[in-house]
């Protein structure tokens, strides 16, 4: 069944059951546990506790049951802080964008924010479904003992 979803100025329409059927066949792991890099391997060491309560929530409406990101991305740290990163990745649902498609939303000064978006890696993506994406912005302390100059990231070798 199709619902649509206003988020700001961005409207969606989605399908749940579609979209569980996406995570139960195609996005069986966490992108940032399929890479080796050592920016993904930070990201998947807590990832647990990057998403909030109510972005949880908010994937659970699309049909997003168990909260896999397709893939993330480091942006490197802000000179201010080394110990903070800042990533971005996407959770991809059956759906797609109706309005608002460029109502990007601004981190400004929070640790977490996300909208909607058509734009995402998707070589690795069966063309025949209707797929969109839920991006977003995180900052994260970098917990690893290694540092975090090394190891080229890519599942799909694409960055964007
Ligand atoms: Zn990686």
């Amino acid at each position: 069944m199709e619902s649509e979803l206003c988020v700001g100025q961005q409207r969606v329409r989605f399908n749940c059951d579609a979209t569980r059927g996406l995570y139960r066949d195609l996005i069986t792991v966490p992108g940032s546990e399929c890479c080796t890099c050592i920016s993904c391997k930070n990201f998947a060491a807590q990832r647990t506790k990057v998403f909030p309560e109510e972005f949880l929530r908010f994937l659970k409406e699309l049909g997003v049951d168990r909260p896999r990101e397709w893939e993330v991305f480091d942006y490197a740290f802000g000179p201010e802080n080394p110990h903070t990163h800042l990533y971005g990745g996407w959770f991809l649902f059956c759906g797609e964008l109706i309005e608002g498609l460029d109502k990007k939303s601004e981190l400004g000064a929070r640790t977490f924010t996300h909208w909607f978006t058509t734009s995402f890696p998707a070589s690795t993506l069966p063309k025949e479904v209707k797929l969109c994406a839920v991006e977003f912005l995180a900052r994260i302390p970098w917990i690893l003992p290694e540092n975090s100059q090394s190891s080229a990231h890519g599942k799909s070798g694409s960055k964007p």
